[in-house]
């Protein structure tokens, strides 16, 4: 085909079936987790669509490295301001000036931090894998890739967190360099005051990773760490907070926030995906405007969740605490064929969660542990409430309990996902707004 000429798409993805088979497998996607989908990862959310088509911009093409005005490239008399407004804008809800949004992802701020206050050799006092860790506070991920000794904090095994009074006298021997807290299967809060007092007689820094709960924080219906003493938190920007997929670093540390900055970047971005701050602002936003709104509803469902699918049958995690104080969920499906096949039987059902590693499973049940995780902070986002959780819970019973054919409940899924395909807790914009949109993201056309 001559340059120029636009037989227009259909004519084209028939012309090029390699172009058709990226399309349509996109397409795909985008029809089936949008739509038709029961959307229940905990570490997953969906952006507005008004953050979404700013999300689009030209800052996706261009390069920064270093922090705002001090860059090594020109043409970022936008993005510099921009950024510094999404820094304020993070501040402002996590009560804190120090932020840096530079990271790319929740694992880079941690490998920021971790590298700014440690030595290959040093120790780490991280919060066990059983209690809920996340792979990146461990020797399997950035920690050690770092050279950083891990040492498991103790695990209370009743209430699936750390045992305080064996953890302080552990601080108290180890004297280790940094303690991590926060997880990624994370239903009550890991105990940052009382370790923090203890970590810090010891000399040593406090790092508590909210990736999952920064949406919970913000909505100010979990404690936000650094006022119960942790020195500096590290985050995603995806998960509870319904922003793009990033990270960020927050201290109440003038000092460590200049150290670790001269550490995000050159050790672990240069250029730092500059679009996404337009969304991370537009999502902040929103936060403030609906944060607290959207994070009790998401703790509310969460509840809703779990006693539903208690009385339905399931074993929940976590009853004599009351569950969960999360967004999350855990159950145990060990006799019910175990996480794997259960999750593959509820993604035929277009119920999608993770398979998870519970706290008395053995290291070799990786590949097969005896969990599922779930979380409601999606399902919360469209707009569902207590009453669509109970049925929700009778969707997974038909499929794991009553062992109907998951085709059949999917039908059911799909039709029930009707009622809920606009996105709560964020801007509302007309369609005529989004082609306006679309028109200047595309085409720069005013
Ligand atoms: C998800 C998660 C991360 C990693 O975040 P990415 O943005 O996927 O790199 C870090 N810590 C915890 C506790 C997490 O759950």
């Amino acid at each position: 085909m001559e340059y120029g000429e636009s037989p227009g798409l259909d004519a084209l993805l028939q012309l090029y079936p390699d172009l058709k088979e990226v399309y349509e497998l996109t397409v795909n996607h985008t029809v089936w987790r949008k739509r038709h989908c029961l959307n229940m990862i905990p570490s997953e959310n969906v952006m507005s669509p008004l953050a979404m088509l700013l999300y689009l911009n030209d800052a996706m093409h261009r390069y920064a490295e270093g922090k705002p005005y001090k860059r090594f490239y020109q043409g970022l008399i936008y993005v510099d301001p921009l950024e510094v407004k999404v820094q304020k804008l993070m501040g402002e809800l996590l009560e804190t000036e120090y932020v840096d949004v530079r990271p790319i992802s929740g694992t880079t701020a941690n490998g920021s931090v971790f590298r700014a206050y440690t030595k290959p050799g040093d120790k780490a006092l991280v919060a066990p894998v059983q209690a809920g860790a996340h792979v990146s506070h461990t020797r399997f991920g950035t920690l050690g890739a770092l050279g950083i000794e891990q040492i498991e904090l103790p695990v209370d095994l009743e209430n699936w967190n750390i045992d305080i009074d064996k953890a302080v006298k552990m601080i108290e021997e180890v004297k280790p360099k940094i303690v991590t807290l926060g997880g990624s299967l994370y239903l009550f809060p890991h105990p940052t005051k009382e370790l923090a007092e203890a970590a810090h007689t010891v000399g040593a820094k406090v790092i508590h990773d909210v990736a999952h709960v920064l949406g919970l924080v913000i909505g100010k219906v979990w404690d936000n760490p650094l006022k119960l003493g942790a020195d500096i938190i590290t985050s995603s920007t995806h998960k509870t907070f319904p922003g793009p997929q990033g990270g960020l670093i927050a201290t109440r540390l003038e000092e460590d926030y200049k150290e670790i900055g001269k550490i995000v970047f050159p050790m672990f971005v240069s250029n730092h995906h500059l679009h996404r701050l337009a969304a991370t602002g537009v999502t902040a936003v929103e936060m403030k405007i609906w944060g607290r709104d959207y994070a009790q509803q998401i703790v509310r469902n969460a509840k809703a969740l779990a006693e539903a699918l208690a009385s339905e049958g399931f074993k929940v995690a976590l009853e004599h605490l009351g569950y969960t104080s999360s967004h999350q969920v855990a159950l145990d499906v060990a006799k019910l064929g175990r996480g794997t096949k259960c999750a593959v039987l509820l993604e035929q059902a277009n119920i999608i969660v993770n398979k998870n590693m519970l706290p008395y499973d053995r290291p070799e049940d990786v590949k097969d542990p005896s969990g599922l995780r779930l979380g409601t902070q999606e399902l919360t986002r469209w707009g569902m409430k207590e009453s669509e959780m109970k049925e929700i819970a009778r969707f997974m019973r038909m499929v794991l309990i009553d062992k109907k054919d998951p085709g059949e409940v999917r039908s059911k899924v799909v039709e029930f996902r009707k009622e809920f395909l606009e996105i709560h807790y964020g801007f509302k914009i007309t369609r005529e707004d989004e082609v306006r949109l679309l028109k200047i993201m595309l085409h720069a056309e005013m």
